[in-house]
């Protein structure tokens, strides 16, 4: 028996070391699996693409590209295609679902790195899968050097500078801004009351529209009594009411926030007077007009029945900005505004937004393009 027993005893001790050695070996390729991990996770490669990098045998390229997004997007992607790596690593990421399959289409095209970084960053997924479907286009940089034009808005963009022989810099606004579609026609529907809210010729209130902090205005400000704002403009008004009032200027709002209903009233009012060219120039439909915001204000002046002729109107001017305000349709920017010239005419849209526009005499609607377009 103890002999048997020792023999079993030394066999268990050999399987057993053999079991040792194995588990040794297995543990030593983990470990160095995970370094090899490691070594890429570090990089800011997810797991996934660190797996997938290694078993495509492409450690040491991705090593020398060090961290970068789009290689990351393409380990990480069953679109990945070997031919392309090294077009991958020098194309600028963007955070789309269909990112590797578009760029491998537009290589395929004929797109170089730069171009496709471009279109990249132009346009939504959406945008850019539309766009690897046409036929490829040799002067991109002509609208897309401007990082706010859009993929989706191309051909419009061709054809309004074939139209107007505009610059591709105006064209490119004019387009984003819905300037070559005709004025009221299929307008962006604005729901929202916010303080740098665009209502224009192309962007539209519901008739059941209003501010959201409506106020009346007391007659120390306005021409007669029933003068009603949005209350932070409202505010922004009297603070400017009374720096001017210190300077010797006397301001007054002539008139302010109008419902539909309101706008509809003054259309038809100055259809009866002067007919309709007026008021296609000069008054906005119903549902078009800023005034239905609450935020914008017709300012007159107490000591003069042409404000453009007065005092008060030089200092507004030149002042308005501080308060928040700006003059919304200049003569110069007529083109842009859709709209004739209206010294009278301020709209509130807070300092910093005001400022900025004062500072490099651009119009609301240029101030949107850059800043404020969602659907950028
Ligand atoms: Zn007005």
């Amino acid at each position: 028996m103890k002999r048997k027993k020792f023999r079993l005893k030394k066999s268990v001790e050999k399987k057993l070391k053999i079991i040792g050695v194995v588990l040794i070996i297995i543990i030593g390729i983990f470990i160095f699996y995970q370094v090899q991990i490691s070594s890429l996770t570090k990089l800011g490669y997810s797991k996934e693409a660190a797996r997938n990098i290694l078993f495509q045998f492409k450690k040491e390229y991705v090593l020398t590209v060090g961290e970068n997004k789009t290689l990351n997007a393409a380990f990480m992607s069953s679109d990945y295609n070997e031919k392309y790596l090294d077009q991958y690593s020098k194309i600028d990421y963007q955070n789309h679902k269909n990112l590797i399959k578009n760029i491998n289409t537009l290589i395929k095209k004929g797109y170089s790195n730069d171009n496709i970084s471009m279109i990249l960053a132009h346009g939504s997924d959406k945008d850019v899968t539309e766009f690897a479907k046409r036929d490829k286009i040799n002067y991109l940089e002509e609208f897309y050097s401007f990082p706010y034009a859009k993929l989706s808005n191309y051909d419009r963009y061709v054809d309004y500078s074939n139209e107007t022989g505009e610059d591709d810099e105006t064209t490119v606004l004019a387009v984003n801004l819905d300037m070559d579609k005709e004025n009221y026609k299929d307008p962006e529907i604005v729901s929202e009351f916010s303080t740098d809210m665009l209502v224009n010729k192309h962007r539209s209130l519901k008739k059941d529209f209003e501010p959201d902090d409506l106020v009346s205005i007391d007659l120390k400000y306005a021409s007669d009594d029933t003068q009603e704002g949005s209350r932070i403009a409202v505010n922004a008004f009297i603070s400017m009411y009374k720096a001017a009032k210190k300077e010797g200027f006397d301001l007054v709002i002539n008139s302010s926030y109008r419902s539909y209903e309101e706008q509809e009233e003054t259309c038809d009012t100055y259809r009866d007077l002067y007919g309709d060219n007026y008021v296609t120039n000069f008054v906005a439909l119903p549902g078009f007009s800023e005034h239905q915001t609450g935020l914008a204000f017709d300012i007159g002046s107490r000591n003069s029945n042409v404000f453009a002729e007065s005092p008060e109107y030089d200092w507004v001017q030149e002042n308005a900005h501080k308060y928040g305000f700006i003059q919304r349709f200049p003569s110069k920017y007529e083109a842009v505004t859709g709209f004739r010239a209206e010294p009278w005419h301020y709209r509130y849209v807070g300092k910093k937004i005001a400022k900025y526009i004062y500072e490099h005499d651009i119009t609301f609607e240029e101030y949107y393009v850059l800043f404020l377009d969602k659907n950028a």
